[in-house]
């Protein structure tokens, strides 16, 4: 298909959109290789490279000391609309451009797709160190970025989530600056919010949970049972630190955990209730005493039967994909693993739960969330998680069926099973006008 890379004249230029990052060309490789693979309508395949809607704002943000003004950029994007609003994250991090907010938009547009839950995918981020900011800095933060992009999202338009650098504090602020513009309580612009306002039971441990449900699964296939298992975390965060505890109460044997200061491994197991305790207190998994200091990079080789990387992207690649001992990777987090890796690993025999499918859990609570908050009937946490992992379970399992049906990895399948559903909707809405 040489017309997706810009070689014929009559089709834009892929590599010269304002997107085009690494993180953007590692999506959308994805979804060309998947396309091909499929036999995709070359009108869909073609839609889906790119966003339907990118915002970019910058403004002044003032820091505490009220004399520095920093000019902030911020983004949202939406992948797709033809599925319902859209959803995603709003990460706050340094590294946060145009390109890695479409990627994540367009994972998160799959990941509706293979939970089959009405949204199209979206994303937002804005680029500064989450760790040096105030406590107040943060709400100044998120309230005037909220109202920068207030136009664009919406209960029944796009609504936002927590995601790495926020919390269900953050959505409590743009729920609140929403709901001031607005003149009256707009509980349904945000998810993952807190339960005062409207939040649903078990949003924060959703996206651990549905990982460590996974990863329960997807250990059957290769013969391993979870208790007793070694497993090592990368990132001990909403989604990491969710994951080791769930895990561990399963019986694993949590080796190693890290956080952006480093790990700690212990082949025997970490006592997760000393770490717990650690992490109240330090705030940093740094100097946990009674285990070995890791970095980022070497927890990831450690030797372990499950390998969940539940911090950022891009940490698995050619380079060390020959080198994890893992039997199972299972991805927390968006895009930790590339595409060269991921034939390697295919090759190794280390079977890959892809993200679309691992973290699906976070935005299956958030739909549960909305449909709360549409209906003013909460349920329990029981029935949350009773359902979480219900669909889980269901998405996994018929993810897993096509992959050995078509004789492909867990991300094509889960790739194809997310660009079906999407075509399909697309063939009978039609083209507008
Ligand atoms: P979080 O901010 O709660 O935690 C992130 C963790 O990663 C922290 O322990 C942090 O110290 C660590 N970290 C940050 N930068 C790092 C670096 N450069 N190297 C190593 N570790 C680093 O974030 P989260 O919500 O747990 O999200 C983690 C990942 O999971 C992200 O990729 C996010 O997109 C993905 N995800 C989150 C959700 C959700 O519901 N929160 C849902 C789906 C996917």
């Amino acid at each position: 298909m040489t017309h997706h890379n810009g070689s014929d004249d009559s089709l834009p230029d892929y590599d010269d959109l304002e997107w085009n990052t690494p993180m953007y060309r590692l999506a959308v490789e994805q979804l060309d290789g998947t396309a091909e693979r499929m036999n995709l309508d070359p009108n869909v395949w073609q839609r889906l490279r790119t966003p339907q809607r990118a915002h970019v704002v910058s403004f002044p943000f003032r820091r505490d000391d009220y004399d520095t003004v920093e000019t902030v950029f911020g983004y949202r994007v939406q992948h797709l609309l033809t599925m319902g609003p859209t959803k995603g994250g709003i990460r706050y991090d340094i590294d946060v451009d145009l390109g890695e907010v479409t990627a994540l938009a367009i994972w998160m547009t799959w990941k509706c797709a293979i939970m089959a839950i009405p949204f199209g995918g979206a994303k937002g981020g804005v680029r500064i160190d989450p760790a040096r900011l105030s406590q107040s800095e943060r709400q100044r933060i998120t309230r005037r970025y909220t109202s920068e992009i207030i136009e664009v999202i919406g209960p029944d338009r796009d609504i936002p989530a927590p995601d790495l650098g926020t919390d269900a504090l953050t959505m409590a602020w743009i729920m609140d600056t929403y709901s001031q513009h607005k003149g009256h309580a707009v509980p349904g612009v945000v998810t993952g919010k807190p339960i005062e306002i409207g939040g649903s039971h078990g949003r924060a441990q959703a996206t651990g949970r549905g990982v460590v449900a996974c990863a329960i699964e997807a250990a059957k296939l290769i013969g391993l049972g979870l208790d007793g298992a070694k497993v090592a975390v990368q990132g001990f965060g909403e989604v990491g630190a969710t994951a080791a505890q769930l895990a561990s109460d399963r019986g694993a044997k949590i080796v190693a955990l890290s956080d952006v200061s480093g790990g700690i491994y212990a082949d025997s197991g970490l006592d997760m209730t000393a770490v717990n305790a650690w992490m109240l207190e330090h705030r940093t998994l740094q100097g946990f005493p009674g285990a070995d200091a890791v970095t980022n990079a070497e927890l990831l080789e450690l030797r372990c039967d499950v390998l969940i990387p539940a911090a950022i992207q891009n940490q698995i690649s050619e380079t060390n994909a020959p080198k994890l001992q893992c039997r199972l990777l299972v991805e927390g987090a968006n895009g930790p693993t590339n595409v060269a890796a991921d034939a390697i690993l295919a090759d190794r025999d280390i079977l890959v739960v892809p993200d679309i499918l691992a973290n699906a859990g976070g935005v299956t609570v958030s739909y549960f969330e909305w449909v709360q908050g549409l209906q003013q009937f909460f349920w329990s946490e029981e029935e949350v998680n009773r359902k979480l992992i219900d669909l889980m379970q269901a998405a996994y399992k018929s993810v897993e069926h096509l992959a050995s049906e078509q004789d492909v990895t867990l991300r094509t399948a889960a790739l194809m099973r997310g660009i079906g559903r999407i075509k399909q909707a697309k063939h009978v809405r039609g083209v507008f006008p």
